[in-house]
């Protein structure tokens, strides 16, 4: 069977959640299971084996858990992009476009030094407006976004083909 083939068994979806008309793709269930967890996180470090990069970013909340086991298994530091305020120390803010109004994503300003290679991590890509707004604030920082990853893309919905058009390299383990 296929990696993602796989993965995609042990996601469940969610009919009308938060809303109705909304298919939730909920990775819960591939979180709790042992052979899960392992193979999204080793699914992530190999699709950006041939790239070089100094740390891992992962968005709020479940880019925390991906990107943080990924961080520590290849060795490479961690950074939060977080909802607003939620950061305790000088924060860099980016509002990003909701379906109706907006949001904001904030990190820490010393969080990404100029120069440094982040790969950008989180469970699912959907429109791809927060994973932009979390990429403006690592090029703001002067970080350079090597790569942007995702155990789920729903290409329907273009986030994929936007970073790309943004000049981000784009793996997701599954569509
Ligand atoms: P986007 O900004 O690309 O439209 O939405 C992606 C963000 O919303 C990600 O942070 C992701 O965690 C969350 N998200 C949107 N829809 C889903 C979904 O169906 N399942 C999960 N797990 N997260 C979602």
């Amino acid at each position: 069977m296929s990696l993602a083939n796989e993965l995609e068994g042990l996601i469940r979806t969610i009919p009308d959640y938060p809303k109705p008309g909304i298919m939730f793709r909920d990775v819960t269930t591939l979180l709790q299971n042992p052979t899960g967890i392992r193979k999204a996180v080793d699914g992530l470090a190999e699709a950006f084996s041939d790239i070089d990069y100094d740390l891992v970013a992962g968005i709020e909340a479940r880019g925390f858990i991906l990107g943080g086991a990924l961080a520590y298994a290849q060795n490479r530091g961690f950074v939060t992009i977080r909802k607003k305020g939620k950061l305790p120390h000088v924060t860099l803010s980016q509002q990003y476009a909701l379906e109706y109004g907006v949001d904001h994503v904030e990190i820490h300003a010393d969080a990404v030094k100029p120069g440094q290679r982040v790969l950008l991590i989180d469970d699912l890509i959907a429109t791809g407006g927060t994973a932009e707004a979390g990429m403006q604030l690592i090029r703001r920082l002067g970080g350079s976004v090597v790569g942007a990853g995702f155990v789920i893309d729903l290409p329907e919905l273009g986030g994929a083909r936007r970073l790309e058009g943004l000049g981000a390299r784009v793996e997701c383990l599954m569509r």
